[in-house]
C-alpha cells in the first residue's frame, strides 16, 4: 500500500503519516500482550495498522470491520516504545476509536462514558454501589455482579483541603487523587500525601477535581474528555500550587500527554503542563536519606504502562525501592509488559485480562519476590484481585506505600 494511495479523508495527514511510517517489520509482536495471547496478527499493531490503511484507501468498508479489533487493545503502548520506525500508535489508536465512535457509534460503553463524565454522576453511582455492597453480603466477590469492593469511605470526601508540610516547607503541591484511589484504594492516596507532607510539601487537595478524563479519551469520546480535563485544569490552576502531582500513573500520563490534545487553549495547557511533576521524580528530589527505618521485604517492580511507555518513567521508582532500608530488590521477567488491566479492557475482555495478569504474577513469584510494587492503582487493583482469586503468596502495593511503611516518626 503506497503513500500516494492514502487519499481518503477519514484520517488527517498526521495520522496518515503515522500509518505510512509502519514498515510491517513485526518487531511490535513480541511486546504485545494481546498478540502473545492470541497469535492473531490483526490484533497486533502491525495488523491493526494494515487494516486502517485499507480503510483509508477505501479497500475495506469500516462498518464491516467494526471497532472490535481496536477495542481489544490494552492501550499499553509497548508497541510504540519498541517500534524501530517510531510509529506513534498512541495517536493512531485514539483516532481510530474516535473515528469508529463517530461513524458507527460507540454503543453502550460510549453512552456510559458520556453519562459518567457529567459532574457528580460518577461519585453518585459509586455511592449507590457502595450502599449495595453493604446491604448484599458477598456482592463484591468473584461471582458477584459488582466487584471489586468499594472503599468504605471515598477518599476525596475524607481528606482535608490542605495537609500541612512537616518541618520546613519546600513546596506547595496540588494532589490529584484519581478515581481508583478515590473509590477503591484510599490507602494509596493517603500514603502518597503523608510521604509528601513528611518530605516538606504542603499538600493541597482541590475538592472540585473530577476524573482525569482518560477513560473517555481512550474510547474516543472527546467532548466528555474535554469537559473533564477543562475542569481539572481550572481547579488546579486556581489552587496556586508550585507543582501538580498524582500517585496514579494513568492520570499523570493524561496530564503529561493527552491534555495537550484535549485542552483547546494552548496557554492554559502550557501553564498546567509546566506545573505537572511525575511524583517519583519529585520524591527523589525531596530526598529520603535519614528519614527511613528498615522493614525487611523481597520486592519486585511492575512497570505500569502509563509510567513506562507514556511518561518514560522507569528508573525513578526502582531507585526509590533500592534506597529503602530492608528491601531486597528483585527484577522480574517482562516487568515492562502490561498487567492486563487496561481500564475498560478488563471489563469487556475479562478472559484476556485475567490470563495476562496471571502471567505477570507468575513472573513476580518466579523471581523470588514476596511483594510487588507498582505506580498505578489500576494495576494494583487488578493484580491484587487475581492474586486473591488464585490464592497466590504475593502482596501488591504502590511504591509510595513501601516508602510510607519505612518513615520514622510518621508511623501507621
Ligand atoms: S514495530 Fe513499528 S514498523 Fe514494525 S510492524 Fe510494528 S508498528 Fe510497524
Ligand atoms: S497498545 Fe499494547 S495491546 Fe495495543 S497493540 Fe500496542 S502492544 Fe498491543
Amino acid at each position: 500500500m503506497g503513500k500516494a494511495a492514502l487519499k481518503n479523508k477519514i484520517f488527517d495527514s498526521e495520522i496518515l503519516d503515522e500509518l505510512n511510517r509502519c514498515s510491517a517489520c513485526g518487531t511490535c509482536h513480541s511486546v504485545c500482550p494481546v498478540y502473545n495471547l492470541t497469535g492473531d496478527d490483526s490484533l497486533s499493531a502491525r495488523g491493526r495498522i494494515h487494516i486502517l490503511k485499507a480503510i483509508a484507501e477505501g479497500e475495506i468498508d469500516s462498518s464491516k470491520v467494526g471497532r472490535g479489533i481496536f477495542d481489544r487493545c490494552l492501550l499499553c503502548y509497548a508497541c510504540e516504545t519498541t517500534c524501530p520506525s517510531g510509529v506513534s500508535t498512541s495517536k493512531i489508536w485514539i483516532k481510530a476509536r474516535e473515528y469508529f465512535s463517530r461513524s458507527i457509534g460507540s454503543g453502550v460503553k460510549g453512552e456510559a462514558l458520556r453519562v459518567i463524565s457529567k459532574d457528580k454522576t460518577l461519585p453518585r453511582l459509586m455511592a449507590v454501589g457502595q450502599m449495595a455492597q453493604r446491604i448484599i453480603p458477598g456482592m463484591h466477590s468473584r461471582e458477584g455482579v459488582f466487584r471489586p469492593k468499594l472503599a468504605d469511605r471515598f477518599l476525596l470526601d475524607e481528606l482535608p483541603n490542605v495537609v500541612p508540610a512537616k518541618g520546613e516547607k519546600k513546596y506547595r503541591v496540588g494532589y490529584f487523587v484519581g478515581c481508583v484511589s478515590n473509590f477503591f484504594l484510599s490507602e494509596i492516596g493517603i500514603a502518597a500525601i503523608e510521604v509528601l507532607s513528611a518530605l516538606g510539601c504542603e499538600v493541597v487537595i482541590p475538592k472540585g477535581q473530577v476524573c482525569c478524563g482518560a477513560p473517555a479519551f481512550n474510547n474516543g469520546e472527546m467532548e466528555a474528555a474535554q469537559r473533564l480535563a477543562r475542569r481539572n485544569v481550572e481547579v488546579f490552576l486556581e489552587a496556586g500550587v508550585d507543582y501538580i502531582v498524582s500517585a496514579d500513573a494513568t492520570c499523570g500520563g493524561s496530564f503529561a500527554h493527552e491534555y495537550k490534545q484535549i485542552i483547546d487553549s494552548v496557554d492554559l495547557y502550557e501553564e498546567f503542563a509546566s506545573k505537572y511533576r511525575e511524583i517519583h521524580g519529585l520524591i527523589l528530589e525531596l530526598g529520603l536519606e535519614g528519614k527511613l527505618k528498615p522493614v525487611p521485604a523481597k520486592v519486585t517492580y511492575h512497570d505500569s504502562c502509563h509510567l513506562r511507555h507514556t511518561q518514560g518513567v522507569w528508573r525513578a521508582p526502582r531507585e526509590i525501592l533500592k534506597t529503602l532500608p530492608g528491601v531486597e530488590f528483585r527484577e522480574m521477567a517482562d516487568a515492562d509488559l502490561c498487567c492486563g488491566f487496561g481500564g475498560s479492557f478488563s471489563l469487556f475482555h475479562g478472559g484476556d485480562s485475567t490470563r495476562i495478569s496471571g502471567d505477570k504474577l507468575e513472573n513476580a513469584i518466579a523471581c523470588g519476590a514476596e511483594e510487588i510494587a507498582a505506580g498505578s492503582p489500576g494495576c494494583i487493583l487488578k493484580l491484587r484481585e487475581e492474586a486473591a482469586v488464585k490464592n497466590l503468596p504475593v502482596k501488591v502495593k504502590h511504591t509510595l506505600q513501601f516508602v510510607r511503611e519505612r518513615m520514622d516518626g510518621v508511623g501507621h
